[in-house]
């Protein structure tokens, strides 16, 4: 079974912030950026291209609410959306992924001063920033504001 799939079977830890019938999203062990967030299929597919249209439609519901949410959690002004297909385009993990990287026009939110990208975070960076970004999303579910 690849990572992901022990992951979403709770056999790996991850640090959850979203989940519906179909994707779930969980930061990224070895963020660019802080906040750095991974939206991931529930069933195993090796990318995106390989997902039949009909999971694949699913994904736009997630796709927006978590990238909302890791903005506002994070106080980002920008974000990038992108998923690698393939080894030639960097994809490392073979199950689709769709990477979530904030951005900001000046620097990183307070309390991410000593942030060291790609690197494996202290437990503290996991658990706080994915309690803020599902209480973004909880909330942004709560008022139906997507
Ligand atoms: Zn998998």
């Amino acid at each position: 079974m690849c990572l992901f799939c022990k992951i979403i079977n709770r056999e790996e830890v991850g640090y959850f912030v979203y989940e519906d019938d179909n994707f779930v999203a969980f930061l990224d062990k070895f963020p660019a950026v802080p906040g750095h967030t991974l939206l991931v299929a529930k069933r195993h597919y090796d990318n995106i291209l390989e997902m039949p249209n009909d999971y694949l439609s699913n994904l736009a519901k997630p796709l927006k609410i978590v990238s909302i949410g890791v903005m506002r959690a994070l106080k980002a002004d920008g974000i990038r959306i992108l998923t690698n297909v393939g080894r030639s385009a960097g994809q490392v993990i073979f199950h689709t992924h769709i990477h979530l990287i904030p951005s900001w026009s000046l620097s990183y939110p307070s309390g991410y001063e000593n942030f060291i990208a790609r690197k494996e975070q202290p437990k503290e960076y996991y658990e706080k920033t994915a309690r803020i970004i599902k209480e973004e999303i909880d909330n942004l579910l709560k008022l139906q504001l997507i």
